[in-house]
């Protein structure tokens, strides 16, 4: 096999309650530090965005972008934590993403699509339905301004193996909105890795079966942790979180570091 690499980056964050990890932690009420991540898979044939952190414009003015939601938490994205500044780190220019997979399209993913004119987009498409018309309760984490451009989507329904080598598989893993997805990553012929994104924040949500704050459908997110297990299981692979706290200790982040 080829090689092929992961970088993982961490395009700023946000703070906010512990509850929307988990909502019966202890911690309830205290504030955590919330890491916005985004990835490039750079495969022998092209290289992958697997989602785009938020907009450049939440560094100076959130609520310009996200309005009231604002409140809610606050963003501390700095100057150079936007896609295009983090990917040009690794060396990628815009016009080198020949595919952009988005795994939802909450603001803190879907806040780079614009950059990437030439590149050919991914989502399911029960999540560029329930985007444009999300539930009163998601309502505020969509943002259309991210994504309703003249794109011509790849409208998924079900799995897509990108490269048809097995080696970059989109699989849906609906639960935290109705379109969500995740992607494997085969990096050898041994191991491989899981861009969980938000399918679970942490690991204990998967281990444990604990539901985090923001569900769409709970039946949907526990069956789809079983597919994520199902397929750690069989492929050897590692779980990468989005927004996992720990990701200082555990995550290796780019440019300096990468999966391979
Ligand atoms: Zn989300």
């Amino acid at each position: 096999m080829e090689p092929l690499r992961i970088y993982a980056f961490h395009g700023g964050g946000e703070i906010a309650d512990m509850s929307i990890f988990d909502p019966f932690h202890p911690d309830v009420g205290t504030k955590v530090d919330i890491p916005y991540f985004f990835y490039v898979i750079a495969h022998p044939q092209g290289n992958v965005l697997f989602d785009t952190g938020g907009h450049p414009s939440l560094v100076s003015d959130p609520r310009m972008r996200l309005g009231d939601a604002a409140d809610d938490f606050e963003v501390t994205m700095q100057e150079g934590d936007d896609v295009v500044s983090q990917i040009k780190r690794a060396g990628f220019s815009p016009t080198d993403i020949d595919h952009v997979v988005l795994s939802h399209l909450h603001y803190d993913h879907a806040g780079g699509i614009e950059f990437f004119p030439e590149a050919a987009f991914y989502a399911q498409q029960r999540e560029l339905e329930f985007a444009h018309w999300p539930p009163i309760y998601q309502r505020e984490v969509y943002v259309r301004a991210d994504f309703d451009h003249p794109i011509e989507w790849n409208e998924l329904v079900g799995d897509r193996d990108l490269f048809g080598d097995g080696r970059v598989l989109i699989f849906p893993t609906p639960g935290h909105t109705a379109g969500h997805q995740s992607m494997l990553v085969q990096l050898d012929d041994k191991r491989a890795v899981i861009l969980v994104a938000d399918a679970a924040y942490l690991p204990r949500n998967i281990d444990e079966n604990v539901l985090p704050g923001i569900v769409w459908s709970p039946d949907a997110m526990v069956s789809s942790w079983r597919r994520i297990r199902e397929l750690q299981r069989s492929h050897n692979a590692d779980l990468i979180f989005t927004h996992d706290l720990d990701w200082a200790q555990k995550t290796r982040v780019a440019p300096e570091s990468w999966y391979e």
